[in-house]
């Protein structure tokens, strides 16, 4: 695999996160990484995986 797109893939999957609430994957945001975003679907807490 191209190495260039396995690093952007591997980093998309590293901000991937689940919904606890409604199982849904979504990216969340470089910036907001380290911080509980909410769900953007049923605005739960998704709290930073440890
Ligand atoms: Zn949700």
């Amino acid at each position: 695999m191209n190495p260039i797109f396995q690093a952007v893939v591997s980093a998309m999957i590293r901000l991937k996160r689940t919904c606890p609430e409604c199982k849904k994957d979504q990216i969340v945001s470089t910036m907001k990484r380290k911080a509980t975003v909410c769900c953007k679907y049923c605005g739960a807490d998704m709290l930073r995986r440890s």
